[in-house]
């Protein structure tokens, strides 16, 4: 067994393990960060949707991570019946290449000093007196270990750091979304607008998505939830949907994969190690999607662990929690009761809230707008909706 030593180890190079190697390796950590797949950011499980402002928030964007700018978003209701929302330029939807973005953000955490290693394998965390104390891996044939003072785990949705470090990660099967994914040339789609479809004829408990990704290509995905008595799967209402709207798609990808719509965990670290991203659940559970949260999650920990290092303690862990739910986890709550709600609602009521949205004249219907209508005749809602999408 080969033995290193290293301020911090982080397993996972998606968006959440990148940025959290990156912050600890800014504050003058020493980081190795390891990914079991031969190539960062492949395979794609992703839509690949991101709001350019969450984004910003951690990179610059570079235009050769943009594959398209959304500047609509088209929703179909139950029904049938279509709305199309301006979303104005503080919500501009960028549908990403994500294997290029995730690879910069990998490339990153080199640039602040971070080794990344491929196709290494971590298969278990090491432990002294209860405190997580670094990670076991497998590279190039070889068996090795990895002491470090803070351990991350950003191993996705199918993490088992958190297991292996005592975490209780499992989510329940109704609240563990079930995706499939296409990516379509020679659809016919406007490129700057993403499409969303809502209702049992589409995909009950879930949702269906257009994303653009350029001129006659797109990735349509459907997400529903893992109830045991789902009618058909994930890819049964994907291909439903392609025959009837795409007939003459050509399938370039395809992938499969879950969406944990949990509202993160009871807690996500323990003395020594912290989880981020998809790994601690941290996705937002009104729509799935978990880029910017996991790259705030990530950047958290990886000051954290920088810390732990300086200070030798490894208890400063479990700071992480609460300043997560600070940041995000609060939020998340807030969305969390929308979907709810949302899912609760008979299709009668889902059509009255298009037939709300409807009412704003074509001309003025920014999703700010409609939104803002319906409240108004619901306005219970109004503070929560508001805080969580205007603020
Ligand atoms: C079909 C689908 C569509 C989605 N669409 C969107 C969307 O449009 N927008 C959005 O924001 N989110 C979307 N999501 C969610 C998004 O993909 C995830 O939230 C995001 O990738 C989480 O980032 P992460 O870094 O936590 O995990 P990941 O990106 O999953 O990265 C985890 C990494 O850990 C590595 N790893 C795992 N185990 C080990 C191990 N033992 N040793 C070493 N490395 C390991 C993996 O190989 C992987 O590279 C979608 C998800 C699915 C399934």
């Amino acid at each position: 067994m080969i033995e290193e030593r290293y301020d911090v180890a982080v397993v996972g190079a998606g968006p959440a393990g990148s940025s959290a190697a990156k912050a600890a390796a800014r504050k003058g950590a020493s980081v190795l960060l390891l990914e079991k797949d031969r190539d960062v950011g492949y395979p794609v499980r992703c839509g690949e949707g991101v709001r350019r402002k969450e984004l910003e928030e951690h990179v610059a964007v570079d235009p050769k991570w943009i594959a398209a700018s959304v500047t609509k978003f088209s929703l179909t209701g139950p029904k049938g019946k279509e709305i199309t929302l301006d979303l104005g330029p503080k919500w501009e939807y960028l549908i990403l290449h994500r294997r290029l973005f995730d690879y910069d953000l990998a490339r990153f955490a080199a640039e602040a000093g971070a080794t990344v290693r491929t196709s290494a394998y971590v298969d278990n965390v090491l432990k002294d007196n209860g405190v997580v104390t670094g990670v076991t891996y497998e590279y190039r044939g070889e068996r090795r270990a990895v002491r470090a003072s803070a351990v991350i785990g950003a191993d996705g949705v199918e993490s088992r750091v958190g297991r292996w470090a005592g975490i209780e990660t499992a989510v329940e099967p109704r609240l563990m979304g079930c995706c499939a994914q296409v990516t379509a040339a020679n659809v016919d789609v406007d490129p700057t607008v993403a499409a969303f479809y809502h209702g049992k004829d589409f995909a009950p408990l879930g949702y269906l998505w257009v994303f653009p990704k350029g001129e006659r290509i797109a990735n349509v995905g459907v997400g529903v939830s893992g109830t045991k008595d789902a009618t058909r799967s994930a890819r049964e209402w994907l291909d439903l949907f392609l025959r009837e709207r795409f007939p003459d798609a050509s399938i370039l990808t395809e992938v499969a994969g879950g969406c944990p719509s949990a509202n993160g965990l009871e807690r996500y670290s323990v003395p020594g190690l912290m989880l981020v991203g998809d790994a601690g659940r941290h996705v937002n559970p009104l729509t799935g999607a978990g880029i910017p949260s996991g790259m705030t999650g990530g950047a958290i920990a990886g000051e954290i662990a920088a810390a732990m290092a300086r200070k030798s303690t490894p208890d400063l862990a479990l700071d992480f929690d609460a300043r997560y739910r600070r940041k995000i986890g609060w939020r998340h709550d807030g969305y969390e009761k929308v979907r709810d709600k949302f899912y609760s609602a008979s299709e009668e009521r889902l059509e009255e809230l298009f037939d709300l949205f409807l009412e704003v004249p074509p001309e003025k219907r920014t999703l700010r707008r409609v939104v803002q209508h319906a409240l108004a005749k619901h306005p219970k809602w109004w503070k929560l909706v508001f805080k969580i999408f205007f603020n």
